[in-house]
């Protein structure tokens, strides 16, 4: 028996009026449905924002108290799920057990931080002007929002969108990609049980193409917050715009790892190969580009190579070091990555091919791959790839190294593998990214700082988690009371 689910509407779930599902496949065992989700329309979209419209008065008025507590019965109810929320991720998603508890406990966090900053926002300052004057600002929320959500974190992103809109009075449309909605699901029922008023939060599924027009043109939404590709992004944020909307969107990357001669080169391989393989690849953040010494490049070329080749390869709920793809598509786009690093020219020096055999017949598997010898030109190391693909780039100097590093159209996250002082802050002066790490991997992160990119990477005006996380979500009124 497969499940179907509906979408959450006004507290109900409901049906979309297409009549018609689709379904999610387990990347591992692609003969597996999991569930079927509505193929919502248009007219679905503009009910779910009419909803949202409509309760939105009501829920700004809450007090931020009874608001966060809300969020932090949310969390607690996501906490007593942990188990089944990580299992129906993995079952979606494809990535290995201890990934995916790891991302559903920082949903759990997110829920129990954001409940906390409900209870605070806004200020009161000192006049300039005399005793009898008080100034303060207000964070107001900011109205009804859209969330767009990519599948590769399909609980954690929706949750640090939902938590910060919420916790600040604004009522949501989500909609969660179509490959991976399920995780996404379980929120709004940890919302509905922790008792969010009715029509607060709502999900719609479906398709990004059809749906995604209502969801960034309305006329009644005031805000778009996206995460997801540069292209798609880039659409969102040109159509939002035109509605002089607030958008947000947070895209892809192609993240270097700088090796510089004084690292220790078996943390240089931990951090380059967690930050190229963990989670398949398929992260934002994802280490892409290693960016290597010459000195120390031969070595590091040997150590990754073999570190990559190491890697246990398997179902998610195996808890492997490397699950499989999300689905066929991504599969094929990464073997096709593969074909065009070879045809420019780069030395294949592990993995490179689909993997086959029972284990793996039915699911979307690719050994971990390493190429050496990559021009920066070259397409595998301009384009995202979002498979377990690394590029590993010669450099002869710090000076080339940071010039490599920053020849992207992207900028989310960098980082640098060195034991020198005055070249790690000379690399966090210069570095075009939104997130800059020493001696760490690029992917990871902590909830209570910013997080978002530089260029092509992010619509760069607002920042997603930490304090800054409730900024879009929030208007400032500044009040003068004589
Ligand atoms: P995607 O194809 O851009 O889809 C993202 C979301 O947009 C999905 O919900 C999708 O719906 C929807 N969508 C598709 N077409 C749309 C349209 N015309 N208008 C509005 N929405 C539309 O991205 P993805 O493949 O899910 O995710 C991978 C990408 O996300 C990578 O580029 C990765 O780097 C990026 N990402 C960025 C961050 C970050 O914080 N910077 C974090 C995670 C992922 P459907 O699924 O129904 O198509």
């Amino acid at each position: 028996m497969v499940t179907e689910y509906g979408n959450y509407v006004g507290g109900e779930w409901t049906d979309s009026v297409s009549g018609e599902t689709f379904e999610v496949r387990n990347p591992a065992e692609s003969s597996e449905i999991v569930s079927r989700f509505q193929d919502s329309t248009v007219s679905d979209a503009e009910s779910a924002i009419d909803t949202a419209v409509a309760a939105q008065n009501d829920w700004a008025t809450v007090p931020g108290p009874e608001r966060g507590s809300v969020l932090n019965q949310a969390s607690q109810a996501l906490e007593d799920r942990k188990a089944e929320a990580t299992e129906t991720l993995v079952r979606e998603e494809g990535k290995a057990w201890s990934e995916a508890a790891g991302e559903v406990q920082r949903a759990i966090d997110i829920f129990a931080y954001y409940a906390q900053k409900a209870f605070d926002l806004g200020g009161v300052v000192k006049s300039s002007s005399g005793r009898d004057k008080e100034l303060s600002t207000r964070q107001e929320p900011l109205g009804t929002v859209t969330l767009i959500t990519p599948w590769n974190y399909p609980i954690a992103i929706p949750a640090w969108k939902l938590a910060p809109a919420l916790a600040a009075g604004n009522t949501v449309v989500a909609k969660p990609a179509s490959v991976a909605p399920n995780s996404t699901r379980i929120l709004f029922e940890c919302l509905d049980e922790a008792g969010l008023p009715d029509g607060v939060a709502n999900y719609v599924t479906g398709s990004g193409s059809v749906l995604g027009d209502p969801l960034t043109t309305h006329e009644d939404i005031d805000g778009v917050s996206f995460t997801g590709s540069t292209s798609v992004g880039t659409s969102v944020a040109q159509a939002a715009a035109e509605g002089l909307k607030r958008v947000q969107c947070e895209m892809g990357g192609k993240n270097p790892t700088i090796v510089m001669p004084s690292a220790d080169i078996e943390e240089a391989v931990e951090a380059v190969g967690i930050g190229a393989f963990g989670t398949t690849g398929q992260s934002c953040t994802a280490a892409s580009r290693a960016i290597v010494h010459e000195q120390v490049y031969d070595e590091f070329i040997e150590a990754i190579a073999e570190y990559a080749e190491s890697l246990d390869v398997g179902p998610g709920l195996d808890d492997p070091d490397v699950g499989p793809h999300v689905s066929k598509g991504e599969l094929e786009s990464t073997l096709d990555y593969i074909d065009v690093g070879k045809s420019e020219g780069a030395t294949l020096e592990a993995g490179g091919e689909q993997l086959t055999g029972e284990t793996y017949d039915n699911g979307y598997y690719v050994r971990p791959t390493v190429f050496s010898d990559v021009d920066n030109d070259m397409r595998i190391a301009q384009e995202e790839i979002f498979g377990p693909v690394l590029s590993v780039i010669r450099a002869g100097d710090f000076e080339e190294a940071l010039a490599l590093a920053n020849d992207t159209d992207y900028g989310l996250s960098a980082s640098i593998i060195t034991q020198d002082l005055t070249e790690a802050n000379e690399f966090l002066d210069r570095i075009e990214a939104g997130v800059a790490k020493v001696n760490e991997k690029t992917t990871g992160l902590e909830l209570h700082v910013p997080f978002g990119g530089y260029k092509q990477s992010s619509t760069n005006t607002y920042r997603e988690q930490g304090d800054a996380g409730l900024d879009f979500f929030t208007a400032t009124k500044t009040v003068y009371r004589n």
